[in-house]
């Protein structure tokens, strides 16, 4: 059984734990119900097994220092008013944790179980990610919020520049200033698809 770095911090962290049973790891599989490979299949999640107090008080620790174990999703829902992220199941029995950023879909999920462990550890851990996803790793938890920001400030200048283009433009009336307008619309597009390119992975399911 292999666990990504991540994964295995958690699972150490809780191993032997008064209340704490079983806990599993890699199995390759999509989520129940759909045909996304599962963070499970990357050994990038936990599924801990015990009493529903060992499993809240830990799903209570995991959930206030998410950034510090990068965890991505924590799925616990034992029917006492308290449940943690909205998972594609209802999770009564046991508690399941998963790491960012998430390996389904971003990382080709074939393989033998080694490779696809080593594959997502290397994605979580390197600076630069496939696809130009968020890099993960101890540095790109520090560089990605700065590399937003320069981001956000090159859309916002590169919009202003054409803008004021346009402007100028459309009061001759011209056709120059229209094609402006449209690359002032699509530089705003392409802003919205990197935050929501961003967004993709923060939340996931089992
Ligand atoms: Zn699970």
């Amino acid at each position: 059984m292999g666990l990504t770095a991540r994964a295995q911090t958690v699972h150490n962290l809780l191993q032997g734990k008064p209340g704490i049973t079983r806990i599993e790891g890699q199995s390759i599989r999509p989520i129940a119900g759909t045909n996304k490979p599962s963070e499970h299949s990357f050994g990038n999640a936990i599924d801990v097994y015990g009493t529903t107090d060992a499993l809240l008080f830990w799903a209570n620790h995991l959930n206030d220092n998410r950034s510090k174990y990068n965890i991505s999703v924590i799925c616990y829902d034992p029917g006492i008013g308290r449940k943690f992220d909205t998972c594609t199941t209802k999770h009564t029995d046991h508690l399941h944790v998963d790491f960012g950023p998430h390996c389904g879909g971003n990382i080709p999920a074939s393989g033998s179980a080694d490779e696809l462990v080593s594959r997502c550890n290397t994605y979580q851990g390197g600076t630069v990610a496939p696809g130009g996803e968020a890099p993960g790793g101890i540095l790109g938890g520090i560089l990605q919020p700065i590399t937003d920001l320069f981001n956000r400030a090159a859309i916002i200048t590169v919009g202003a520049v054409i803008g004021v283009v346009a402007v100028v433009l459309i009061v001759k009336d011209t056709a120059a200033g229209k094609a402006a307008i449209g690359a002032v619309t699509s530089a705003a597009t392409g802003g919205a698809g990197k935050v929501a390119k961003a967004a993709k992975g923060l939340k996931g399911t089992t």
